[in-house]
């Protein structure tokens, strides 16, 4: 199937602005059907060798040259050429992640937003002059690393290539991005868009392939400058000891297993969308999802209740109808996510959605369970699908000692009236993000977004990701 409408090239990578036949390919498959779909490239050491060179060539070329001014405008082109192929980019994250209709156009305007957002900010980009001893002049500048590496996973590729692909485009670096072997069809696409927007050829390279191939060699390779990484805690690991190697900084956005406190004084109507959705979206595959819902005891039968109410009106079935959710990624996902719902067997399921199709994709109805200890592995490990647990609580110092109680700490949420407990938790919660009577505050591009402990370290997203995507030097001029 060629990849329409961007007629882009079955299994070729994108180097130098060139697309470049894959030497030995893979097999994609449609989730909602478990069909196969097309090939992409099952890239090599090599292939990555000539994306970096080709990355360096851009540097030190026409991408190198230009001004940040130029630089903004290009990404700002672009954007407006992702915003023009919303639908269009939608349709083919659709058919190749499973992700229902709307969920992934959210994600296409999402990746339109950050090239607006980076492309805007690219001149915005200053130093500072610092007080020093009579006789000095110092300042600092913001310079690019260079050439930066991108790794990404499956679950949200368009948002995360816009983020830290766009941030690192902005700085003035050239990228050479390793998408998920799961999700490359956005991601080629995207490369094609922003090539015919203007992009010069090189300053972004798309090589496709296996994590313990292409990824690895990618993080490992001595010509990357910095690695930005989004996937699972173990492969973020790898990534650091091979970045490590070389003294290359990396930026690791792992895991979480996010917690919802629901005080007794909460606006439950406010409340309730957000604790299921935060749940369920992209079929719970989301590395903010909301695993834990923790609830006061005076409103925990109400909140349990109106939970299982929704529950029970989840629908599931293929990504191009557009349900509540789609199916998991692959046959694999599906068995790691059965596997903790059968560790689930001892506790409470007090609710569960529907499958509501016959299709032969990697569909799992969404569990709600209930009474759930808080040391238990569904209240401690990240399942990543549609599955949540309900943890009573007494008080604030408990719900506290619950929400800080994992190795994560990615995002966490407060839902109370009391405007003194809000902000004593926003200081307390162990996490990168605390939302106040909201779960996620629509997931602008403007705020910055990490982890603390396993979540990761540095910080995507805003303002912030340029300090990330680039180097600090310091100028001290002494002239008497
Ligand atoms: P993963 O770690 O298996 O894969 C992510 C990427 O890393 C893929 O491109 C993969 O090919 C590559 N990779 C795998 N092994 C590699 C290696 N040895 N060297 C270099 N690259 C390698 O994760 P996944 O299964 O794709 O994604 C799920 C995980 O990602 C979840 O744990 C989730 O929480 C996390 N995640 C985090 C965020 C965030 O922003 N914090 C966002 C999305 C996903």
């Amino acid at each position: 199937m060629p990849l329409s409408p961007f007629n882009i090239p079955p299994a070729h990578h994108l180097i130098g602005g060139a697309w470049v036949a894959a030497t030995d390919t893979l097999e994609v498959t449609d989730p909602s059907t478990a069909a196969p779909l097309t090939r992409i490239g099952r890239g090599t050491p090599e292939d990555i060798d000539a994306a970096v060179g080709a990355a360096h060539g851009a540097r030190d070329g026409a991408w190198g040259a230009m001004t940040a001014l130029e630089r903004g405008r290009i990404l700002t082109r672009i954007g407006a050429a992702v915003l023009a192929q919303v639908d269009a980019l939608a349709e083919l994250e659709s058919r190749d992640v499973g992700k229902p209709l709307s969920q992934a156009r959210a994600d296409a305007a999402a990746l339109a937003r950050y090239l607006e957002f980076y492309g805007g900010a690219a001149d915005k980009i200053t130093g500072e002059t610092l007080p020093y001893l009579d006789g000095y002049t110092v300042y600092t500048l913001r310079e690019p690393h260079g050439v930066t590496g991108h790794i990404v996973p499956w679950n949200y590729p368009m948002q995360i290539i816009g983020r830290s692909v766009g941030a690192a485009l902005a700085m003035g670096n050239a990228c050479v991005l390793k998408p998920a072997e799961d999700a490359c069809l956005t991601a080629l696409a995207f490369a094609q868009i922003a090539t015919d927007a203007g992009l010069p050829p090189g300053a972004l390279n798309v090589v496709t392939g296996l994590g313990a191939e292409a990824g690895a060699a990618l993080a490992a390779h001595l010509g990357i400058q910095h690695v930005s990484f989004t996937g699972s805690v173990r492969t973020g690991q790898a990534i650091q000891a091979a970045a490590a190697q070389n003294v290359v900084p990396v930026t690791l956005e792992l895991g979480g297993k996010s917690p919802q406190l629901v005080f007794n004084d909460a606006n439950l109507d406010r409340a309730l969308p957000f604790l299921v959705n935060a749940g369920i979206q992209n079929a719970g595959q989301t590395c903010s999802a909301s695993s834990r819902i923790l609830i006061q005891r005076g409103v925990y039968e109400s909140v349990r209740d109106r939970m299982a109410e929704a529950y029970r009106a989840l629908r599931v079935g293929p990504a191009l109808e557009d349900l509540a959710l789609g199916p998991l990624i692959s046959k694999r996902q599906k068995k790691i996510v059965e596997g903790f719902i059968a560790k689930g067997a001892d506790l409470t399921l007090v609710a569960q959605g529907e499958i509501a199709t016959d299709a032969a994709g990697h569909y799992v109805a969404p569990r709600l369970f209930a009474d759930v200890p808080p040391d238990h592995p569904l209240a401690q490990d990240e399942i990543f699908g549609p599955v949540q647990v309900l943890i009573p609580f007494e008080d604030e110092a408990e719900a506290l000692r619950i929400a800080n109680g994992t190795d994560y700490g990615l995002v966490a949420s407060v839902w109370t009236d009391s405007g003194a407990r809000q902000m004593r938790l926003a200081k307390a919660l162990k996490s990168g993000q605390v939302f106040i009577n909201n779960y996620g505050a629509g997931g602008g591009v403007e705020l910055p977004f990490g982890g603390v402990g396993k979540s990761g370290h540095g910080r995507e997203k805003g303002f912030e990701a340029l300090y990330g995507f680039s180097a600090l030097k310091t100028v001290a001029a002494y002239h008497g």
